[in-house]
């Protein structure tokens, strides 16, 4: 989406080719039969340094649908909460990467020996550095840092291994350096997180509108099974289950697997046998989400962060959406053993966890209740996954590649899915001698961290 909205703005006539019935791929909202509600497939959040995925929420005009915050909420069992986040007094505040500190430091959920080792790891972590290992693992790397166990449960394992959604020994060290980086000391901006107001595939509703305007088009329920190239025209045929379409380029933008299926049926080319190999070596890892409608609140928090279990997330979508209800959706990242369980018992476990956090959850009436399982959720980003994260270029001539997979330096996101699209776009525009800018400079560090880059 992000590839085809930028190439129509350039005055490219783009066909978008969506397999399912709806855009939004991963990130996209569904009427759930179970519930009669539409939700999301699973809470997606944004940050501000997602300079490219803001870039296109910009272009088809939903940027200000995004509601932002600078404050996350850690609670511990029991219900004790610390606040993190940016520091304010009136109009003062403090030069990054100190603009956190104030709250770290009165965090109660970690201790002073905690914070102690954390400080030492974010300033080892502080300057991008080109002779980082990409082959450490970040468990490795907080052994050799000394991390406390506190400061691995409650803060690596938790918000860093979530974010990037695999545990520790399966994270390359630049990956998880470039999480602390853009969203705890760059800058304010860039660390402040942002959730949609709206059901995610609201947001999409004014892409087809925004191609068609431009007198491109968007055909729904077109599943691509294979593409020939025509040397003696320049085109490409793309065969999908319904119609045979042509085209000057093509910008395949699937995951990893997908991209996978469809390597037989593109012909044979030099270079496609080590993207192959390069594919396989991607793996995925899941994200679980368990929906609650409740008979009265549970808590006034928009979200929070809870520590020491297995459900880590809390989202309450009847404040964020402004949903009617008591609804909270609750988010389980990095790990295989939630996914494995019985919906049943998943469901049960959740609830139970909830309650120590959320004590209401005890008095409260379950209405109704929704799992969704992603076992497919994101790629992982393990040790020297870099080597197998291809460029826009592909082996064939005149098409591309983009997906969140491809080389972007960013781990499995929407902003990687974005920027993938925007390099793509520029790429296409190279090739046909019309240069196109889409793509979204990093912003800035501010304060400080200006000396560190
Ligand atoms: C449960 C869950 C939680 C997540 N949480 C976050 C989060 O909080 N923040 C964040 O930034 N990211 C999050 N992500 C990751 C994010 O959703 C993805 O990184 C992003 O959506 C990837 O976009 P993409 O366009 O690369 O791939 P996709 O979204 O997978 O889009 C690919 C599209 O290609 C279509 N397609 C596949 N095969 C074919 C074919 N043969 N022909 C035609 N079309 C085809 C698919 O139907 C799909 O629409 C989460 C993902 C999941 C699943």
């Amino acid at each position: 989406m992000s590839a085809a909205c930028a190439l129509a703005e350039a005055g490219f006539r783009v066909q978008l080719v969506e397999r399912r019935g709806y855009l939004g791929g991963r990130a996209s909202s569904y009427l759930h039969p179970g519930v009669n509600e539409v939700i999301d497939n699973c809470q997606h959040v944004l940050f501000g340094c997602c300079t490219n995925l803001i870039g296109f929420y910009r272009r088809i005009g939903v940027a200000d649908r995004i509601h932002w915050t600078h404050e996350m909420t850690m609670i511990e069992p029991g219900g004790r909460c610390s606040a993190l986040g940016s520091f304010h007094l009136g109009p003062f505040t403090l030069p990054a990467p100190l603009h956190g500190a104030p709250s770290f430091l009165c965090a109660k959920s970690l201790t002073f020996a905690d914070k102690i080792s954390l400080g030492r790891a974010m300033r080892a972590m502080m300057k991008p550095d080109p002779l980082i290992d990409t082959h450490e693992s970040l468990a490795a790397w907080l052994r050799r840092h000394k991390q406390t166990e506190g400061a691995v449960n409650r803060f690596w394992r938790l918000v860093i291994a979530s974010a990037l959604n695999a545990e520790l020994d399966s994270i390359a060290v630049p990956y998880a350096a470039k999480v602390i980086r853009e969203l705890f000391l760059n800058s304010a901006e860039a660390g402040s997180m942002g959730m949609s107001t709206v059901p995610l595939s609201e947001l999409y509703a004014g892409v087809t509108p925004f191609l068609v305007k431009r007198g491109c088009s968007v055909l729904l329920n077109t599943p691509v099974e294979g593409a020939a190239w025509n040397e003696e025209t320049s085109q490409w045929l793309i065969c999908t289950r319904t119609v045979e379409l042509l085209s000057d380029y093509v910008i395949l933008a699937l995951p990893f697997e997908a991209t996978q299926k469809l390597l037989p049926h593109l012909p044979a080319e030099e270079g496609a046998e080590r993207l192959a190999r390069q594919i396989e070596r991607h793996e995925h890892w899941p994200i679980c989400s368990v929906h609650l409608w409740f008979d009265r609140e549970i808590t006034s928090l928009e979200h929070a962060v809870l520590l020491d279990r297995e459900i880590h997330w809390m989202y309450n979508q009847s404040k964020l959406q402004g949903r009617g209800g008591n609804y909270l959706e609750l988010v389980v990242s990095a790990t295989r053993s939630f996914a494995a369980l019985p919906r049943e018992a998943a469901i049960q476990q959740a609830l139970r966890e909830l309650a120590e956090f959320f004590p209401r959850v005890k008095e409260a009436k379950l209405e109704k209740v929704a799992l969704v399982k992603e076992v497919n959720a994101t790629f992982g980003v393990a040790p020297g996954i870099d080597s197998a994260r291809p460029t826009a270029l592909s082996p064939w001539p005149n098409l591309f590649l983009a997906g969140d997979w491809v080389q972007t330096g960013w781990p499995s996101t929407m902003e990687s899915a974005a920027r993938s699209g925007h390099l793509a776009a520029e790429a296409l525009g190279m090739e046909a001698e019309e240069p196109l800018k889409c793509y979204e400079r990093d912003l800035k560090p501010q304060g400080l961290m200006r000396f560190f880059n």
